[in-house]
């Protein structure tokens, strides 16, 4: 497609959360949905256990409430969980309308098909094709937006600027790869600009999460926080052209918060796929080395306490001595297993053909062998920080999902929350957009397109991204303490001033804004890490063990000028 050099609105990010957002928004107005690669390529996409929601009234939406303020360890934003867990049901019921096909007890006409998750205090979660449920709600809202003929889609395109004007965000700029231009040429139609300037009344960040700030993540190379950098870079003399005038970035709000996934594939060579937390909730045990349950020893709720407690409790069983106490020098040497070997009652292969398949190629079977599992960062609770209605500290600028922080999920996100979260809060935002209405502003033509950088520059970034994702790892991870986010501060920090040095060249690529996206997230989660100094939900401070409820009941709070606060909502 031609982009326009105009639009009503402007979603960044083809996930649950923006794809639900276009689908409000086009009622409304024209939407141009942005997205790095292929529309099926986010973190929606990969989401195997299922979307929780409360179908069963008032008493399971009430308790639907109370399981994810109590996952949240004391931090979420009650109304906030209020507005997923009373809302879900009508965007689920609207999503199943709109073609997705959860399973069902025996053919279409059946009961679905509901599982339970850790901290879930009954079997609420829906899934499709046993273990693929956000290939098909990713598919289905899709096909749906796809149709709409006010919605267009640019795919391998990537916002790399937003712009501001009249105290607010008017517009981006962005950059198509040359698989987008390609297409076009091969389709016989002028190929879109590589670099581009589109102005639009109000746009939504919807670009998901950061796993890859981490060497060991569960999610997709596009989940590198570059919505979180362009909201809260807005304001810093980026190259002279962008936001001039605006004096603050947006607000990030609890990003020392990453969740640790317990189970993601721990084999040498293999990807840090997810084994998803269904197969606990279909009685999977956990074992350490020995070949002991050893959940008993951390929690009375075992493999299905919050996802919190079994990532720490997995990682002290994989250190080399499990008892010594926290901070004191112990490697990581032992592996922990997940056993499904005495489950029974269900068809394994068929409950979780997608998983099956995968361990396939590594010559295991859920049926027969024992699967080697780590912990691996896999949800930001944090992000730019919302109200209700998606409404970020800059006018014109809007934030759902996960690349949102809305308070609902608090230090600690219940399972299978995050795709409900998309539909609900991606909804609430476009209506926030279309009430807010805001008024077009033309926005300066962009100039020429900036030079690639070099191969040599290109081979630097590769090297500068994947030390930083390490030093995250080793820094930043489930078990922190002051002296190792201050090094993990070093390490950001001379990332930082080298990805200045190349685009001080003037030279551009998608890794180089990608890699400094990294930085931005991680100095993020660094500062806020270091200024919470007590242990609560996915944040773990060997140094300050316990949680403090006195200091610490509150959201961090990360304003443009670099300093963090504590604020109670
Ligand atoms: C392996 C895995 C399993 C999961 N399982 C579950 C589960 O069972 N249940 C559950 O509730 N949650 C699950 N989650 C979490 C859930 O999938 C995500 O939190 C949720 O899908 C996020 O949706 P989103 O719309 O906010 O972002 P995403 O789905 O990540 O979409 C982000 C979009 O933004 C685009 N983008 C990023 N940067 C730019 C840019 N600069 N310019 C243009 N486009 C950009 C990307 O290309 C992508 O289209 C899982 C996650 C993973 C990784």
């Amino acid at each position: 497609m031609a982009k326009p050099s105009k639009v009503d609105f402007l979603v960044v990010g083809a996930g649950v959360a923006g794809l639900r957002a276009a689908v409000e928004l086009a009622r409304h107005g024209e939407v141009l949905v942005v997205t790095k690669e292929s529309l099926g390529e986010s973190n929606t996409h990969y989401a195997q256990g299922g979307i929780a929601v409360a179908m069963e009234g008032d008493e399971d939406i009430a308790l639907h409430v109370d399981d994810t303020v109590n996952a949240g360890d004391g931090l979420v934003y009650r109304p906030a969980a209020e507005a997923l867990a009373s809302e879900g049901p009508l965007r689920v019921a609207e999503l199943i309308e709109w073609g997705a096909n959860f399973d069902r007890e025996s053919g279409a006409a059946g009961q679905f098909l509901r599982t339970r998750e850790g901290a879930h205090s009954r079997p609420r979660i829906l899934h499709a094709s046993g273990d693929a449920t956000g290939a098909e709600i990713s598919r289905a809202l899709a096909d749906y937006a796809r149709v709409h003929k006010r919605i267009r889609f640019a795919e391998w395109t990537r916002v790399s600027a937003l712009l501001c004007g009249d105290g607010r965000v008017i517009g981006a700029e962005l950059a198509s790869a040359e698989p987008a231009r390609t297409a076009l040429r091969a389709a016989g139609r002028r190929p879109v600009r590589a670099h581009h300037r589109v102005a639009a009344r109000s746009i939504l960040i919807a670009a998901g999460g950061a796993g890859q700030v981490y060497s060991d993540t569960t999610n997709p190379a596009v989940a590198t926080g570059d919505g979180i950098a362009l909201a809260a870079q807005l304001g810093l003399p980026k190259d002279g052209t962008s936001c001039e005038g605006q004096r603050a970035g947006a607000e990030l709000a609890d990003m020392e918060f990453y969740q640790f996934h317990p189970t993601a594939l721990a084999v040498t060579g293999a990807p840090r796929f997810l084994v998803s937390e269904a197969l606990r909730g279909e009685g999977a045990y956990l074992r350490n080395g020995r070949g002991e349950r050893f959940m008993e020893r951390y929690d009375a709720r075992l493999e299905l306490a919050p996802r919190d407690v079994v990532a720490r409790a997995i990682a002290r069983e994989m250190l080399a001595d499990p008892s010594a106490p926290p901070g004191a020098a112990n490697p990581a040497t032992r592996t922990v297993y997940l056993d499904m070997r005495h489950v029974r009652d269900i068809d394994i292969l068929a409950r979780f053909p997608g998983i099956s398949a995968f361990l396939a190629q590594y010559g295991l079977d859920l049926r027969r062998d024992l699967i080697p599992v780590g912990p691996a960062a896999h949800y930001l609770m944090g992000g730019i920080r919302t109200d209700l209605g998606g409404r970020t500290s800059i006018a014109g600028l809007y934030a759902a999902g996960e690349a949102a922080c809305t308070g609902v999920h608090g230090a600690n996100r219940l399972a299978s929350n995050s795709l409900l979260e998309g539909l609900v809060f991606g909804a609430r935002a476009a209506q926030a957009m279309l009430s807010d209405s805001l008024p077009l502003v033309a926005v300066e033509s962009a100039g020429p397109a900036p030079k690639h950088v070099t191969a040599r520059e290109a081979k630097q970034i590769e090297t500068l991204a994947a030390a930083l994702r390490a030093s995250m790892w080793a820094h930043a991870g489930l078990l922190r303490d002051e002296s190792a986010l201050r090094q993990g501060l070093v390490d950001e920090a001379a990332c930082t001033s080298a990805l200045a040095k190349i685009a001080a060249t003037g030279h551009t690529s998608r890794r180089l804004s990608e890699a400094q996206s990294l930085c931005q997230a991680a100095r993020a989660i660094l500062v806020s890490a270091l200024a919470r100094t007590e242990s609560r939900g996915a944040h773990f401070r060997n140094d300050f063990p316990r949680r403090d409820d006195k200091r610490f009941r509150k959201h961090s709070v990360l304003g443009s000028d670099g300093r963090v606060r504590f604020e109670a909502w």
